[in-house]
């Protein structure tokens, strides 16, 4: 049994420790399962992606978030989220993904891991408590 599995984790995949069960399937995956989230962690001496020096700065940053909403708009147009959380948890998402993927296309279709999707919501909690999964369809 691995040391640093915690007893607790409702998710039996997680190997980073801060993952919690997520309605769907897919969802459930961890920073660790995902070759390009792995390979960002392995830089840094942490264990979990959360935990990353760059996860502030580049996806839960105001500023950074406001000039990936320009860099959105000049793309593909209005963003249609409603609501500022809202909005802000779909811009953290993409960032993330243009972060650790080194692209971002409107068909491209990639998870992003439980542990970060929860740290984003917790973030920009959505004031009514519904979220919309991360369908993993940017654009
Ligand atoms: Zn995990
Ligand atoms: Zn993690």
């Amino acid at each position: 049994m691995p040391p640093s599995l915690p007893m607790s984790s409702p998710s039996s995949s997680c190997t980073c420790g801060n993952c919690a069960r997520m309605p769907t399937e897919a969802e459930n995956v961890c920073c660790k399962e995902i070759p390009p989230v792995k390979i960002n962690i392995r830089c840094t001496p942490v264990s979990c992606m959360t935990l990353h020096p760059g996860l502030e700065p580049v996806c839960l940053n105001i500023y950074s978030l406001q000039n990936a909403l320009n860099i959105y708009r000049a793309d593909y147009g209005p963003l249609r989220d409603r609501g500022y959380e809202r909005r802000c948890r779909h811009l953290a998402y993409r960032s993330f993904v243009s972060w650790c993927w080194g692209y971002l296309g409107r068909k491209v279709r990639v998870v992003v891991p439980a542990c970060v999707v929860l740290r984003i919501r917790r973030e920009f909690p959505d004031t009514e408590g519904q979220y919309v999964g991360f369908r993993a369809a940017l654009g």
